[in-house]
């Protein structure tokens, strides 16, 4: 498409919404980019330097538990206003929330219905609501999630999360709100937070430390490369029918000890770094995507296969060292105080 949009992104700091953020100003230079972003500490905008500059992109720091930050973030694209939210920011990270699973309430259940209440008030085309596979629970042996599968999430991360999508689902039935739901099974690639399997285990070989690795290691996983996820979700945003709900994986389902033994074959360190630590309580076994319902309507497909991507990630993180010790450190939040003044 040609028309020009304004998009606003919330959690455009992090992980998959900075990967998103870089691909809009690429692929749809005309478009004009809001990023309302909390910088909790897994974002992080060192992710965005590359766009910072750009006159079509605009940073709004605020909490989408805020309602006033959300006015803000809306405001900020003038006159013509918001033409489509894609939202990722939440809380993430399932083991944060076993210790604590209230600041998953507040972002990721709380937060959508405030950005819901406001994105509906100024009558947005349309409200992309990035999810998660892990909300319908874990699979046996055989069998694929598909978009009809029942919600059953099993982790105080996974239950916010199917949380939000009840109430997105719900601004649909209720009020005619145009939302799209995807669900994507686990993201990898590059300015993954290194709490995150991949980029954790890549960090911790690199310098020779133990690699933890959770009970047998034999959860399996559908793996895709962060790349592909965003193309999904701008066709998702672009082409998608309101009200569907949309899967999105990469059929690439690997047990984690695979992929670490992977990562230490890349990195030609030895296996003895390797460290079993007690499996994480109620830890789903294994997650597997249907994801034909995007290809068939949609045309989406992964360009990436792993034994492409995995390397390129492991290299990415070789090459960005600076940017992996600065989160490690939290020296970006200097950076970022440097930047846009403390708040
Ligand atoms: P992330 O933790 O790397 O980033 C989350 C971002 O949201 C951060 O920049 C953070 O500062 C921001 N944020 C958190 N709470 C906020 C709040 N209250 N107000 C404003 N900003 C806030 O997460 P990610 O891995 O990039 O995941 C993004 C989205 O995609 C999430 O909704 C997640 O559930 C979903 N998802 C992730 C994966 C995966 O494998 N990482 C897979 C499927 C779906």
């Amino acid at each position: 498409t040609t028309s020009t949009r304004t998009v606003l992104v919330t959690g455009g700091s992090g992980f998959i919404g900075s990967n998103f953020v870089q691909m809009l100003a690429e692929d749809r230079p005309d478009w004009k980019i809001i990023n309302l972003d909390a910088l909790t500490y897994a974002g992080n905008p060192e992710n965005l330097k590359d766009v910072e500059s750009s006159p079509n992109y605009t940073f709004v720091h605020g909490d989408i538990t805020r309602p006033e930050d959300v006015v803000a973030a809306f405001d900020a694209a003038g006159e013509s206003g918001v033409s489509e939210v894609v939202h990722f920011a939440a809380e993430s990270h399932v083991d944060r929330s076993i210790l604590s699973g209230l600041p998953f309430v507040q972002s990721n259940v709380m937060g959508t219905q405030i950005l819901l209440d406001e994105a509906r008030k100024r009558g947005i085309d349309r409200f992309v609501h990035v999810s998660t596979d892990e909300v319908y629970g874990s699979l046996g042996k055989t069998g694929f999630f598909t978009e009809e599968t029942p919600l059953s999430p099993n982790s105080p991360y996974s239950a916010s999360k199917a949380g939000s999508d009840m109430l997105v689902r719900a601004a649909f039935h209720t009020h005619g709100f145009p939302t799209l739901i995807t669900r994507c099974s686990n993201n990898y690639g590059p300015y993954q937070f290194p709490e995150k399997l991949i980029p954790l285990m890549i960090a911790n070989a690199r310098e020779d430390k133990a690699l933890p690795v959770y009970g047998d290691g034999m959860q399996i996983r559908d793996w895709l490369y962060v790349r592909d996820h965003c193309e999904a979700i701008l066709a998702v945003m672009e082409k998608g029918v309101a009200g569907e709900v949309y899967n999105i994986g990469g059929h690439n389902e690997y047990p984690n000890i695979d992929i670490v033994h992977a990562i230490l074959k890349v990195l030609d360190k030895p296996e003895s770094l390797i460290q079993y630590v007690t499996d994480r309580p109620g830890h789903d076994r294994r997650y597997a995507i249907d994801a034909e319902k995007i290809d068939r309507e949609l045309g989406w497909k992964p360009r990436y296969t792993f034994e492409q991507a995995l390397p390129m990630t492991i290299q990415w993180y070789l090459d960005n060292d600076a940017w992996l010790q600065n989160v490690r450190s939290g020296a970006y939040r200097d950076y970022y105080s440097a930047q846009y003044g403390a708040k």
